[in-house]
């Protein structure tokens, strides 16, 4: 069921990352929970990853099991109700064009985010004001400890700007059902998709390997335009570059070590802190790093 010694820098979006000891893609619920049960057991450490969109992997070996729901992908839609149930591995990507085709609307902002659904609840991921937490009804979980299935209502689940109670609790997402809004206009929906996605490209380095933004826009302020105020854009540390079309992006111009991007965040993190008295705390989550929660 599971692969050892596996190679992770093809697993996140910025294509870089270590070893796991273990490493496995479960195709259904029953297989996910095995392999909690089976970490607790055998007393391992074990890691969720979804699509790798938002995490910098240390290119260290990873002990223990890491799992990654990308296979856990069924997707059922009522077009009539605007009732969707997604397991975590969906893409949201596939998510929004399969909205937008079924007549749902609310969903068209998260058509260019290339991250699954467990990723997107778990980080609460938006645009502006809009994020998933607005559809969703209830997520259903394992308690990672007591491999207990629980379904959680929405509104007992904290979401804050890129933050959700996931973040602060032991759970693993595996589905979850969102309510859109049915019968919208089919072609109207399939363009401001479309429109989305062009804005995204465009004004984002999607050409390149990169985790979307590095830091949360600190209150009153966007980090991007911190950096870009201090002349960093194109500043590099071996293969990692701060992006020219958009300064709160780091990206991976050739075979970038995680140690090349680590550095970068921290110099970016100091000259800030020096020369603005802003602390940038990172949106990305670091996997194998001492980096402070
Ligand atoms: C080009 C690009 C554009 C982006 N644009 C945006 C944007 O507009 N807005 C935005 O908010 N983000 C954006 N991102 C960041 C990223 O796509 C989102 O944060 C996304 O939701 C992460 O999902 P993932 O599946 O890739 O999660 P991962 O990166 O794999 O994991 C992120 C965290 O979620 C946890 N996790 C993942 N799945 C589960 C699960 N099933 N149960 C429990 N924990 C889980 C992981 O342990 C990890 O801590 C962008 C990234 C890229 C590369």
């Amino acid at each position: 069921m599971f692969s050892k010694k596996f190679n992770l820098s093809s697993y996140t979006t910025i294509k870089v990352g270590g070893v796991a000891e273990y490493f496995a893609e479960p195709q259904s619920i029953d297989e996910f929970s095995y392999l909690i049960e089976w970490a607790n057991l055998n007393n391992q450490k074990y890691q969720i990853i979804g699509a790798g969109s938002n995490l910098l992997i240390n290119n260290i070996f990873i002990k223990g099991l890491v799992v990654c729901t990308k296979k856990m992908k069924s997707l059922t839609i009522d077009p009539y109700s605007g009732i969707v149930e997604a397991e975590a591995g969906v893409m949201l990507p596939t998510l929004s064009s399969s909205l937008a085709k079924n007549g749902l609307q609310g969903g068209e902002w998260a058509i260019g985010i290339p991250g699954t659904l467990g990723g997107a609840i778990y980080m609460n991921a938006g645009t502006g004001n809009l994020s998933l937490a607005k559809n969703l009804i209830s997520v259903k979980v394992i308690n990672n400890k007591t491999h207990e299935k629980l379904e959680i209502e929405k509104k007992d689940i904290n979401f804050e700007y890129r933050f959700s109670s996931f973040q602060s609790n032991n759970l693993a997402i595996i589905s979850a059902k969102l309510h859109f809004e049915p019968n919208g206009n089919l072609e109207q929906l399939i363009q401001t998709t479309k429109n989305n996605l062009k804005l995204k490209t465009e004004t984002q380095p999607y050409h390149f390997p990169s985790f979307g933004s590095v830091f949360k826009n600190p209150k009153n302020h966007y980090a991007a335009k911190l950096i870009d105020d201090l002349g960093l854009k194109g500043f590099k540390i071996g293969g990692a570059e701060i992006s020219n079309i958009h300064s709160n992006f780091i990206i991976n111009t050739s075979s970038a070590s995680s140690k090349d991007i680590y550095e970068l965040i921290t110099v970016i993190q100091q000259k800030v802190l020096q020369k603005k008295g802003i602390y940038l705390q990172p949106e990305v989550r670091m996997v194998g790093f001492d980096y402070p929660d």
